[in-house]
């Protein structure tokens, strides 16, 4: 599949560091992103070293993939879900060893979303309050479940979504890379199809910026720099209260790719 991709990431309004992290490898179709957390400077030091550690897992050549951890996936998923799903856990292995052998980082941690497409397939995979949006046909769907305690609360039918909204308990993360020597990750995979837009945020955005907004720009702006960038502003003009941290991801559609090589085959033949 043919993916056209861009991030943004921002300050924002009222914070003095960006403890985000994103990267995005075209050539792998692997986009990351990672919310930093922890004082001073640390979050920022957690944030780069998962999106880092993970980025370098999935661009070794596959039959040095390293380590599998032992009933950690489902045998069902695909080997480059698994194969993600080991880097998120490498990720947090590396942040928490870290933090053990350097005190000044101890209770640093991050959150993870990255998505990772081979062929029409998505891999997804997920720890933290980071979200992955795919809007697909008009309708925006979120892929991810917040491992937040307001949202556990939503779940168990504690609180009512407005309620977590205005919840001063919204930064208790239930799950977080570098909290402990092993973390549960969220996996998941799902078949891409043409003009499908995918969206990693960090909560910068998603709690400055309603979801019929993202979709309206989603839709509106077909550049996936520019939208990642609307989206931002967005979220400044609102406050920029946190870092905010946009990935858009655009599949393209593939009937461009033929005709372009028909016209090419029929031209040589001329
Ligand atoms: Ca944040």
């Amino acid at each position: 599949m043919e993916i056209v991709s861009g991030g943004v990431t921002d300050v924002g309004r009222v914070r003095t560091n960006n403890e985000d992290s994103f990267r995005i490898l075209e050539p792998l179709n692997l986009f990351i992103l990672s919310d930093g957390m922890g004082g001073e400077a640390h979050g920022e030091v957690a944030s780069a070293l998962a999106v880092e550690t993970i980025a370098d897992y999935c661009a070794q050549p596959k039959e040095d993939s390293g380590v599998t951890l032992a009933g950690v996936a489902p045998d069902n998923w695909s080997a480059d879900t698994k194969r993600l799903q080991n880097a998120v856990s490498q990720a947090n292995f590396r942040i928490y060893d870290s933090a053990q052998k350097n005190p000044e980082q101890r209770g640093m941690g991050a959150t993870l979303t990255a998505a990772w497409v081979n062929g029409s397939k998505l891999s997804v995979a997920h720890v933290g309050d980071s979200r992955a949006y795919l809007l697909r046909n008009g309708a925006l769907q979120q892929l991810t479940s917040d491992h937040s305690l307001v949202a556990e609360q939503v779940r168990r039918g504690i609180l009512t979504p407005q309620q977590a909204e205005e919840s001063e308990m919204q930064s208790v993360l239930l799950r977080a890379l570098g909290a402990h020597p092993e973390v549960q990750v969220d996996v998941d995979e799902t078949e891409l199809f043409p003009h499908d837009v995918l969206l990693l945020c960090s909560d910068g955005l998603t709690r400055m910026v309603t979801e019929p907004e993202i979709a309206g720009t989603l839709q509106a702006e077909t550049n996936p720099v520019s939208a990642a960038q609307k989206l931002v502003d967005l979220a400044n003009e609102r406050g920029g209260l946190d870092n905010v941290t946009v990935i858009v991801a655009r599949v393209q559609d593939e009937s461009k790719g033929w005709l372009s090589w028909m016209r090419r085959g029929s031209a040589k033949k001329d």
